[in-house]
């Protein structure tokens, strides 16, 4: 089991798209370990995104990230890092096969529509990055919709 970073982004969340991107996200198995609903600041965009800060479309990625809120996701399930990305296609979104999230609701390169941890390392510094302790969750189904007979 592993759990991943996904950050929804502002043309997933302004172009409606964030339950069917999370409805993909459960029905491969995924399960929901923490959620919440941001602007994402100068200061935290500069450090999720330290590896591209020096190129010269980072100032359009940082006015792209902060014209809606964003909503990060952690997810859970097994080998997570791995099959999140690869639900969610290359990041050019022209590249992107259909049916995979990037191909079928992303514009360009930039306009990707999520984020998702590449690697198990920087799952774990993105997922200390975007919640606290207590905003992780570890629980079980207890109260299934079958055994109330609908
Ligand atoms: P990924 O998000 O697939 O891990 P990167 O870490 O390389 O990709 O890039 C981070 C984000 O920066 C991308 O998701 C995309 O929004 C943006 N980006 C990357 N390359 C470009 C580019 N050449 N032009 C514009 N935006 C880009």
């Amino acid at each position: 089991m592993q759990t991943t970073l996904v950050l929804l982004k502002p043309d997933c969340v302004a172009g409606r798209k964030a339950g069917e991107v999370i409805r993909r996200f459960e029905e491969a198995g995924f399960q929901i370990r923490g959620c919440k609903m941001f602007c994402a600041t100068e200061d935290l965009l500069r450090e999720h995104y330290a590896h591209i800060a020096s190129k010269p479309f980072f100032p359009e990625v940082e006015a792209f990230m902060q014209s809606t809120p964003v909503i990060a996701l952690a997810l859970a399930g097994d080998h997570a890092i791995e099959k999140v990305r690869t639900i969610i296609g290359p990041t050019d979104s022209k590249k992107a096969e259909k049916g995979t999230v990037r191909g079928d609701f992303g514009v360009d390169v930039m306009a990707n529509i999520v984020h998702a941890s590449d690697s198990l390392e920087n799952a774990e510094l993105e997922l200390k990055r975007f919640f606290q302790p207590g905003e992780l969750f570890d629980y079980e189904m207890r109260y299934a919709a079958s055994a109330r007979g609908s």
